[in-house]
């Protein structure tokens, strides 16, 4: 009794199913057809059920169709037919006017007596899977597009920041040179007040030409597109710790490297990110203590983790942003040698190596700067360092 009831059910539920559903017996006799389809044909179930399907819509009594048919009927193997299938049989446009996308599969279903299969046809109306989809895709292709038009005005940008900064070098040195000459030359016919108004703009344009190096610099990083290789870190730090040789030694600062990694990237770019990690954790190097530096790293989520921790005089927790921006500096000149680009251009390296930087400081209590690389080790061992 439950049993017929819950068959009754099964019935009742494939009836209301927004799908439309046709059974077909093995000489296209029409076994079941639902309300979905009663609904878009206008065909009612008692004029269709028993009735042989071709009667109805004769272009499934093509050769083409007929066979497709005898494949499930006799293999038992589903098949997707094309929209000519169910083209006649539902109106291909809308109530609203618009075209109704469908889709129809053919499965194999087993025949209740004998052997063989029924052909049960599956028609769904996809219009607003096929518009989401198609909306998806535009709003793709949109996204392209700017991002295309933001890489080429970057270029662009790029460009320009090192044209403009290479040609200004030029009358800067010349104007620099010729306050210089003037300086030297006329020294007795100049007094006091103008030998320092010379040696401001001497002063100035030095710091200019300073400037429009690290803005050269900076564009460079760009543009030296040498591909990511495998690369040992080991040898990148002893490179930094090389070329800071002098540093290192004036200031008797103590380099801690543990055991480092193989990676994946741009040698020369990668020294001159430790070399300006390395170079600003002895600048601001805490006066009372000899600076002591730390250098490791660890496999961490499929890459490699690594630090460069000083005790230095640290950095107020709300400006570890702003540190990374170019030009942005904690600090005036006279207190520390610098423009503001290390930070920037460290995060441009790390970036373009497709890894994030940042840094982790107790004010006066030093810094740790941390940094991502893709990993170039096989296997990652946890505990490298
Ligand atoms: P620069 O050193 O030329 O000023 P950077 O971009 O390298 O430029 O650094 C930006 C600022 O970040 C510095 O002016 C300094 O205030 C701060 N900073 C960078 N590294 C450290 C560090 N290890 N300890 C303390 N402050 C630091």
């Amino acid at each position: 009794m439950e049993e017929i009831e819950l068959s009754n059910t099964r019935i009742k539920i494939l009836d209301r199913i927004p799908v439309g559903l046709c059974l077909l017996r093995q000489d296209l006799v029409v076994l079941f057809w639902n309300s979905c389809l009663e609904n878009w044909t206008k065909i009612p179930r008692e004029q269709i059920v028993g009735t042989n399907i071709c009667d109805r819509f004769p272009h499934l009594d093509r050769p083409k169709y007929l066979l497709r048919f005898e494949t499930v009927f006799q293999q038992g193997l589903p098949a997707l037919f094309s929209p000519q299938l169910h083209q006649p049989i539902i109106p291909s446009l809308l109530p609203n006017g618009k075209k109704r996308i469908q889709r129809t599969t053919v499965t194999a279903f087993p025949a209740l007596k004998g052997k063989g299969f029924y052909a049960l046809l599956t028609i769904e109306d996809i219009t607003d899977m096929s518009l989401m989809l198609e909306a998806y895709h535009n709003e793709l292709e949109q996204r392209k597009q700017v991002q295309e038009e933001l890489q080429r005005s970057n270029a662009e940008l790029e460009q320009f920041a090192y044209v403009a900064s290479h040609d200004l070098r030029e009358p800067l040195r010349i104007a620099t040179s010729f306050s210089q000459l003037l300086e030297q030359n006329y020294s007795e016919q100049l007094d006091a007040e103008a030998k320092q108004i010379i040696d401001f703009i001497v002063k100035a344009a030095k710091r200019m030409q300073a400037l429009i190096n690290d803005i050269l610099e900076y564009s460079r990083v760009n543009r030296n597109k040498r591909p990511l290789q495998l690369t040992d870190s080991q040898e990148v730090i002893e490179e930094s710790l090389f070329n800071l040789r002098i540093l290192l030694e004036e200031t008797e600062a103590k380099v801690n490297v543990g055991s480092l990694p193989k990676i994946i990237g741009n040698k020369s770019q990668l020294v001159q990110l430790f070399q300006n990690l390395i170079d600003n954790a002895i600048k601001y190097r805490n006066i009372k203590q000899i600076p002591e530096i730390q250098i490791g790293a660890k496999a961490e989520n499929g890459e490699c983790l690594f630090w460069v921790k000083d005790n230095g005089i640290g950095i107020p927790s709300q400006q570890f942003q702003r540190i990374f921006k170019i030009f942005q500096r904690l600090h005036g000149r006279e207190e520390y040698r610098g423009t503001g680009i290390g930070l920037a251009i460290c995060q441009k390296i790390v970036e373009l190596h497709g890894g994030k930087i940042w840094v982790e400081s107790e004010f006066g209590k030093g810094s740790t700067f941390y940094f991502t690389l893709r990993s170039g080790e096989i296997s990652n061992n946890p505990s490298i360092n």
